[in-house]
């Protein structure tokens, strides 16, 4: 007992089993599968050193996640509701390497700001680094730059290699439709197994797949409309191409792949790489693609996985540039041209029956996006797009007015901000208790200098006693800095229910503004305020068929950056409003899928 006191610091952490939760995180970047088995594994051992227990309960993963940014991370989102909650059961968190909690610095020095808000202490199993050391920001912040500069340097070295695969006449991507990947293994250097090392992926033709690659062309060469082809594929269950929409669970043809099948050389046997390069929106984590200047395409010409010939791509190329001079949406498609920036709603509309976004098609009418290209929604109806936006306006200004949705609102945000408070006041205790025990613990290694410097006096300067005496000091140096650092979190004063009535009022006269502004900035707020999307579902009335519209809108924008504006985007959350309204159904005669097909089979002849 005795000798636990004389380390003040070890007595500190060491008070019983100080539970600890773990937190492991694998990309995708061909990265064992076993990674997170390790990473779990390392923390373990080092909590068993340490004294530290982990509940199986507080063990958090993200598995194929990349770590470049902090979005679409649900087991860090749980770990950090976990360490959040006031009853929260540990106060330290575990894991393997800095790199495992992220690769971008701002991102991760925001989540240490966070952790010392709540009085959490982090410990990096791998490079042994502990929050309580009084160097770890310093050392952290040199690791997290390596971190960061590494998956840099990484993204360059990928495209290298894939630049050097494509020369050689291997497959740098994944496969296209048509063709299949094969691995081709070095014979002459096995590796110490014995077994051949694979050099790449070679692509060959896959003979059913080509089949119907050249019935797309052919059919379109003989006029058939990209629906009509959609619709042939799907009916006669020809393979589709293997990567399928997010939100579309069923696998089937779509008018784009059929498109993008059309337009793409491969077929010709002109390879062509590094056309696009996706890169991450900060704003929300998701990537997006960039086309690059046409100069700095890499193209090869590879005559052995041609599948069309040269005089039917010609046809289908003179086609294309025939449709492209006429039709309504050839003007430079709906969503490219001035008039369309100002449909707000665009991209915000989900089909109720399957959950694919609406999109608009000719004559200002919103339809389902499964139902129009892949014939894979019973939800045929639709809607004008002034009806949706016009009933969306008036409904939302006339809510803005009310005095009982402002009450309701200033009510929920009022509530809210009480359990922040309540949260707050105890993390307050928190910092007292460890406050008390910083001191305790400075008290007895105090006592313990002074009985040192009292040895010294007595029996001389004895090379030992001189040593223990240094670093008893620089102990003593670093519990008073602790004790220094340590603050109070700022328990936010109690918001009067007015001053909230006030805020609510303040954010629903600019939103009211808004609404009256022009169409392109509704679109930008619209975009940020709508989430995830409204749902547009036809229901039957007693009046005839409606579509009912659903969802809610925040009260004010959460700012850019999840991890920023947090409080805010919680407010946000509090403070949304519903919206349920009712427009019009847009009469069209239905035409069935099998008479859909007589249509299409009767506007030009069978090939197969
Ligand atoms: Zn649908």
């Amino acid at each position: 007992m005795k000798k636990k006191q004389r380390n003040p610091k070890s007595a500190l952490i060491d008070s019983g089993q100080e539970p600890a939760a773990v937190y492991a995180r694998m990309s995708d970047d061909q990265q064992r599968k076993a990674s997170i088995d390790d990473q779990i594994r390392n923390c373990h051992e080092m909590a068993e050193e340490k004294s530290w227990s982990i509940s199986k309960q507080h063990t958090y993963c993200d598995e194929g996640k990349t770590g470049t940014t902090m979005f679409d991370r649900p087991g860090f989102a749980a770990l950090r509701a976990a360490y959040k909650r006031p009853d929260t059961p540990f106060r330290r968190i575990i894991i393997d390497d800095t790199s495992r909690m992220g690769r971008n610095e701002a991102d991760v020095h925001r989540v240490l700001d966070e952790l010392e808000y709540y009085g959490i202490h982090i410990y990096f199993a791998s490079d042994g680094l502990d929050s309580q050391n009084p160097w770890f920001r310093d050392a952290f912040s040199a690791k997290a730059r390596q971190d960061a500069q590494f998956s840099k340097t990484h993204g360059k070295r990928v495209r290298r290699g894939r630049i050097g695969l494509f020369e050689k006449g291997l497959n740098p991507g994944w496969t296209c439709y048509g063709y299949r990947n094969v691995p081709l293994h070095n014979e002459t250097n096995p590796d110490a197994r014995g077994r051949a090392a694979t050099l790449g992926m070679k692509e060959e033709i896959d003979t059913e797949e080509a089949r119907i690659v050249v019935l797309i062309y052919m059919w379109y060469s003989q006029g058939l409309s990209l629906r009509q082809i959609v619709v042939r594929l799907n009916t006669d269950r020809m393979p589709p191409p293997r990567k399928c929409g997010r939100k579309i669970k069923s696998c089937s043809w779509a008018r784009s792949a059929v498109d993008y099948i059309l337009k793409n050389e491969r077929y010709r046997g002109i390879l062509v790489y590094g056309r696009t390069t996706q890169i991450r929106n900060p704003e929300n984590g998701k990537m997006t693609q960039r086309r690059h200047p046409e100069r700095e395409w890499r193209r090869s010409c590879r005559p052995e996985l041609r599948i069309v010939d040269e005089d039917l791509w010609g046809r289908v190329n003179v086609e294309r540039t025939r449709r492209s001079c006429v039709g309504l949406a050839r003007a430079g498609g709906l969503n490219r041209t001035d008039k369309s920036r100002t449909y707000f709603l665009s991209g915000l509309l989900e089909c109720g029956v399957c959950g694919a976004n609406y999109n608009l098609r000719s004559h200002g009418r919103y339809s389902c996006s499964n139902y129009m290209w892949r014939d894979g929604c019973s939800n045929s109806a639709t809607f004008r797009r002034e009806d949706v936006e016009r009933s969306l306006i008036s409904a939302l200004s006339n809510k803005l007015r009310s005095p009982e949705l402002r009450e309701s609102l200033a009510k929920s945000v009022f509530t809210f901000l009480k359990s922040e408070k309540a949260r707050s006041r105890q993390s307050h205790d928190h910092v007292g208790s460890r406050k008390a025990q910083l001191e305790s613990a400075l008290k007895v290694e105090e006592g313990r200098r002074d009985n040192l410097v009292h040895a010294i006096a007595v029996g001389g300067d004895m090379r030992s006693l001189v040593d223990a005496l240094a670093g008893s000091e620089s102990e003593i140096e670093v519990l008073a800095q602790k004790l220094a650092e340590l603050t109070p979190p700022t328990t936010s004063k109690d918001a009067r229910f007015n001053e909230i009535r006030k805020f609510v009022d303040r954010h629903t006269d600019s939103f009211e503004q808004i609404l009256l502004g022009a169409a392109e900035a509704l679109k930008i707020e619209f975009q940020r305020r709508i989430s995830p999307a409204l749902t547009v579902t036809p229901v039957d009335e007693k009046e005839g068929r409606v579509f009912c519209v659903t969802g809610g809108i925040g009260l004010f924008s959460p700012a850019e950056g999840e991890m920023l504006s947090e409080q805010v985007n919680q407010i946000g959350q509090h403070c949304t409003i519903p919206i349920d309204i009712k427009i019009p159904l847009c009469v069209l005669r239905k035409r069935k899928s099998s008479e859909r097909v007589a249509h299409a089979a009767k506007t030009s002849p069978q090939y197969g």
